[in-house]
């Protein structure tokens, strides 16, 4: 977790551990949207402290815009701009997850 409403709050929080023997394994990391990279930063550095054979980092959404890590997004779905989406998995606050399709949150 690493977003307080619409911004990132800078830090990544762990809420699941690793429970996995990832020793020589071909790991992808799986994310629902990548943003600033803070998020992806943080994984890798915990799924390479159990060296394993190689990872690759897999993204529903990618946002090119706000990127700032050098770490490879080797499978991107779709590139979006710069804008705070939710539905299809992705929230506001705990709000708006279970949306079928993926909405801009416009400010009022
Ligand atoms: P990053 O660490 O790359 O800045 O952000 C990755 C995480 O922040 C995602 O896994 C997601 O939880 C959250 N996030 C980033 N952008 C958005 C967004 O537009 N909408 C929502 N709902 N979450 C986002």
């Amino acid at each position: 977790a690493s977003y307080h409403g619409t911004s990132s709050s800078g830090s990544v929080k762990h809420l699941v551990g690793l429970n996995e023997i990832l020793k020589d394994r071909h790991v992808v990391i799986v994310e629902d949207i990548v943003d600033t990279g803070l998020t992806i930063k943080s994984l890798m550095a915990s799924v390479l402290e159990h060296q394993p054979a190689e990872v690759r980092v897999a993204t529903l959404l990618y946002k090119p815009d706000a990127y700032h890590e050098k770490i490879p997004i080797d499978h991107i779905a779709l590139s979006v701009p710069n804008d705070f989406l939710v539905g299809y998995g992705l929230d506001y606050d705990g709000i708006g997850r279970n949306l079928n399709h993926i909405y801009k949150l416009v400010e009022e």
